[in-house]
């Protein structure tokens, strides 16, 4: 597995400093609201779990699973809810938690669907972007870290539904997917 990777991009250290900033900053952000945080899995999973033990204030949780990827590294632009959430969203502020936002059309049809439940507000928080890569119009709330155009994989991201158990995130060698 770790033959498959190219170089180290953040070490398990370097997640555990931007989980912690982010925390306090939802901590400080969402003081005195109901919020919601809704993972969406199965890439967001492991920063999920570590988010919401960084933020301090009382706070819910739920998840969904869209797929859009299939095996390939870039989003088909079909995204399908293969697991939505099944309680009434108006008494929640809402934070939508993923893993990576490319080109935005995973989250901006999932904005769009949430918000026609009329949370009392929402939000997004993604580990990472890929501001370059950008096709829809998206725009995150928190950010762990910008990153350039390379496919990584790690710290709940996969390639192929592996190497999500990684600590770290990485850059995976190209030929792996070429
Ligand atoms: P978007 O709809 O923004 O193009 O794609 C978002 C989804 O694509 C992410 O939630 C993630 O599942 C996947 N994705 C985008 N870039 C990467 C990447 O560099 N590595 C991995 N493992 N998944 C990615
Ligand atoms: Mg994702
Ligand atoms: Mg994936």
């Amino acid at each position: 597995m770790l033959d498959d990777i190219q170089r180290e991009l953040f070490t398990k250290e370097e997640l555990a400093a931007i989980v912690s900033r982010i925390g306090r900053e939802i901590s400080w952000d969402y003081r005195g609201k109901n919020l919601l945080m809704v993972s969406v899995l199965k890439g967001s999973v492991v920063f999920m779990a570590d988010l919401m033990r960084a933020v301090t204030e009382p706070l819910s949780i739920d998840f969904m699973v869209v797929s859009s990827y299939g095996k390939g590294v870039k989003t088909s632009g079909v995204v399908k809810i293969v697991l939505d959430l099944n309680i009434p969203l108006e008494e929640y502020d809402l934070l939508i938690v993923e893993d990576i936002l490319d080109s935005g059309k995973t989250l901006s049809y999932l904005r769009e669907v949430l918000e026609a439940r009329n949370p009392k507000s929402i939000r997004i928080c993604t580990l990472f972007d890929k501001p370059e890569r950008r096709e829809a119009d998206v725009t995150p709330d928190y950010v762990g870290a910008r990153i350039p155009d390379a496919f990584i994989v790690g710290y709940g991201l996969d390639y192929a539904g592996k190497y999500r158990n990684l600590p770290f995130v990485g850059v995976l060698k190209p030929e792996i997917y070429e």
